[in-house]
């Protein structure tokens, strides 16, 4: 192998230049230690930075169930789904999740990011097929993979401003002689600033105006709802997406809807169509953690209650207000040198919670991330609630 260094020049110069801006990014390894702890340099870290809201990432049944699929399926599924990769747990996985979100049918996708990415797109060209390109309103703050799903379908989309139904509204309204599909895309829970859409009046919305509806329901997904069906239960949403990466504490994704829906994407989504299925061990853990979710209702109680309080602290301490209402709660810091310093002092008071910079987040909006699970104990809140006002306290130096 040589290294072809001709091209390091172009690299090094755009590296450099995040680096002035405090935006490079560099990969920390941490060695996890249960669902809530990671060793990282050596040092315990309670991680109050992973979306493994229930904890489920160590539970024994998903771990069971894993190993097991895994020690009789074997490491890895061989093909893609429409070839040789589904298996009578494939289809069993995907009915079992139709049934717990309401929904006809399921779809299992790759990842969270990969379903978004190709389903939206999808969605969209068919959309444009349909006589007019479709008009496209997107929340602001929509995840990076829903913008892609945008652009990949080459998609001009219509924001409207953060989580403001109005202003959703007030675009439909003024678009209303337009020719084309009306699709909406948003989140239920958005990953960034931890609040929640009104899907009642989402779906209102959507009803009036004959649009098709997309939501995201990544953060959502296993925490929030009853039985942590998601917001989308009960409402009238067109595709709900959702992970089996956060809540459900391991890897994958999935979008429900209508069985024609679903028949229609295993055929026309590509992000569907030409990856591997989903091997054994990961489909183990989707199983076992679609059959316990309905049961952990006191785990979702205690993480918002923890939510709750944590808030709290944060409003005491005098810092900007968070938009939150869920269990991923920013701590607005607005430059990222603060958002990393604030960091380092969390770190240094043995709290590993990441710095979130441009451009996850707008310039300006650098944060820290706090994102709280059922597997924090009491005494892992109560040291996060002592180091939130200190680490504030160092950062401004008095
Ligand atoms: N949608 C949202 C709202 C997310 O926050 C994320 C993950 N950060 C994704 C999709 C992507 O999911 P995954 O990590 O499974 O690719």
């Amino acid at each position: 192998m040589r290294f072809m260094a001709g091209f390091d020049p172009i690299f090094q110069t755009a590296l450099d230049r995040m680096a002035a801006r405090h935006t490079r990014r560099v990969l920390r390894p941490v060695r996890p230690v249960g669902a809530a702890t990671v060793l990282r340099d050596g040092r315990r870290l309670i991680n109050f930075s992973a979306n493994d809201y229930l904890g489920l990432s160590h539970h024994p049944a998903l771990r069971a169930r894993a190993a097991q699929w895994l020690s009789e399926d074997g490491t890895g599924a061989g093909a893609s789904r429409l070839v040789t990769g589904t298996t009578a747990r494939h289809m069993a996985v995907e009915a079992r999740l139709a049934a717990f979100k309401g929904a006809q049918a399921a779809l299992l996708l790759a990842s969270g990011w990969q379903a978004n990415a190709s389903v939206l797109a999808a969605i969209l060209r068919l959309a444009a097929e349909q006589g007019a390109p479709p008009l496209v309103f997107a929340d602001r703050l929509n995840h990076a993979s829903l913008h892609q799903g945008c652009m990949a379908a080459g998609m001009r989309q219509i924001r409207f401003h953060h989580n403001d139904l109005n202003h959703l509204e007030h675009l439909l309204a003024h678009h209303a002689d337009r020719p084309g599909m009306r699709v909406i895309v948003t989140e239920s829970v958005f990953s960034m600033d931890g609040d929640q859409t009104d899907m009642a009046r989402l779906s209102a919305i959507g009803r009036a105006y004959g649009a098709f509806t997309y939501v995201d329901e990544a953060h959502a997904t296993g925490v929030l709802g009853p039985q942590g069906r998601g917001l989308c239960a009960g409402h009238d949403i067109d595709l709900v997406m959702g992970t089996f990466s956060k809540a459900l504490g391991g890897f994958g994704a999935f979008v429900t809807g209508t069985q024609a829906m679903c028949d229609w994407l295993l055929n026309a989504c590509s992000g569907f169509v030409f990856t591997t299925a989903p091997p054994p061990a990961v489909l183990g853990a989707m199983d076992a953690a679609l059959e316990l979710l309905p049961t952990l209702d006191a785990e979702r109680g205690q993480l918002a209650r923890n939510a709750a309080r944590i808030r709290g602290v944060i409003r005491n301490s005098g810092l900007s207000p968070e938009p939150s209402t869920t269990q991923i709660i920013p701590i607005m810091l607005g430059e990222a040198a603060r958002a990393l310093a604030f960091a380092t002092a969390l770190e240094a008071r043995g709290i590993l919670a990441t710095a979130i910079r441009p451009p996850t987040v707008p310039p300006g909006g650098s944060r820290i991330r706090l994102a709280l699970s059922a597997a924090h104990t009491d005494d892992m809140i109560d040291q996060l609630a002592t180091a939130i006002p200190a680490a504030l306290r160092e950062i401004e130096g008095t």
